[in-house]
């Protein structure tokens, strides 16, 4: 590994005075454990870290906002602060549920939720939960700020819309206490591997009907993905074996699904029309 300077700033306008916007080799760090495995690998040489570990609100914190309608997740907000949050517990279920086949519990003992989204990987779990929750990052910048739905951060493989000077500050999650929510990891190895597939939906039924819904797809294409088609296809509509057949049509006709070393694109062509399915089914009859 190169050389290369740690700076762990105390403040935030600390921090955002030691990034650059120009230069790709600063960076900042929150776990570590996807920036250490590319300078491993030699495919980062950084010349400065900087650290975020010592910034106070909001890059951490767990909480409701004022008036309870969102959820409130810090940047340096590690997985496991977030498997064990009886909040996130109580509002997003399906996110302490994606916890469970996430890595390892050394993993989840450091890596964050900022880290996690500024990654850009489109094999990662939590970016289609986020996605399908409706979530927005808060991102800073020594300009100011702006707040983009999660949906939006994704550009393409590895990369994302938040620039080099700019800093994920937090996660607002809508609390949306009549929709419900999974997320299905499908893996070809063991259950903790990444994904061949993952499918996160989060929807509002009336009885068997389908009011609203966000279907995402990841780990198939460069990015995670809505399928607004196969979301069209059931919205306002009663769900029964037709109209799940429509919508899994119209998901494998919006995409074009790319082969990598955990299937080929007609296998994850496949797991999508069957997994898409049943997810929907399962949360429809929770
Ligand atoms: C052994 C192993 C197994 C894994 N298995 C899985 C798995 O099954 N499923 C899965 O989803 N993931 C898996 N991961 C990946 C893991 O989820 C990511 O490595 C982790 O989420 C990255 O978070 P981090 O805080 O460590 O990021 P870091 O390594 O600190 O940073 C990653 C990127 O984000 C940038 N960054 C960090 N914080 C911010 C911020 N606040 N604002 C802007 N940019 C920021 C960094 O500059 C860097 O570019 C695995 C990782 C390992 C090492």
């Amino acid at each position: 590994m190169s050389q290369f300077e740690l700076a762990e700033p105390k403040s935030l306008s600390e921090a955002l005075s030691l990034l650059d916007r120009h230069d790709p080799a600063i960076r900042p760090i929150g776990g570590g454990t996807a920036l250490m495995l590319m300078m491993k690998a030699q495919i980062f040489k950084p010349i400065r870290l900087v650290s975020l570990r010592h910034l106070g609100a909001p890059f951490k914190g767990l909480s409701l906002s004022e008036d309870g309608s969102h959820l409130l997740v810090g940047a340096m907000t590690t997985f496991s602060e977030l498997e064990h949050s009886p909040l996130v517990q109580m509002h997003h279920p399906v996110v302490v549920k994606t916890m469970r086949t996430l890595a390892n519990v050394r993993v989840r003992n450091v890596a964050t939720v900022g880290g996690n989204l500024a990654h850009g990987d489109p094999h990662l779990d939590l970016p289609p939960v986020w996605t399908a929750l409706a979530a927005a990052v808060r991102v800073v910048s020594r300009t100011g700020e702006r707040v983009i739905p999660v949906e939006d951060i994704f550009a393409g493989y590895y990369e994302t819309t938040i620039s080099d000077g700019e800093l994920i500050a937090e996660l607002r999650v809508p609390v949306r206490p009549t929709w419900r929510s999974i997320y299905v990891k499908v893996t070809t190895r063991a259950t903790h591997d990444w994904p061949a597939l993952g499918i996160a939906v989060s929807a509002e039924f009336v009885g068997m009907r389908v009011q609203d819904l966000r279907i995402v797809l990841s780990a198939a294409l460069d990015k995670p993905t809505r399928l607004v088609a196969a979301e069209q296809a059931l919205r306002g509509q009663d769900l029964d074996e037709r109209s799940l057949v429509r919508a899994g049509d119209a998901a494998v006709a919006e995409v074009d699904i790319e082969t990598d070393s955990r299937g080929s694109a007609a296998y994850k062509t496949h797991l999508l029309r069957v997994h898409l399915a049943r997810a929907i089914q399962s949360i429809a009859g929770a």
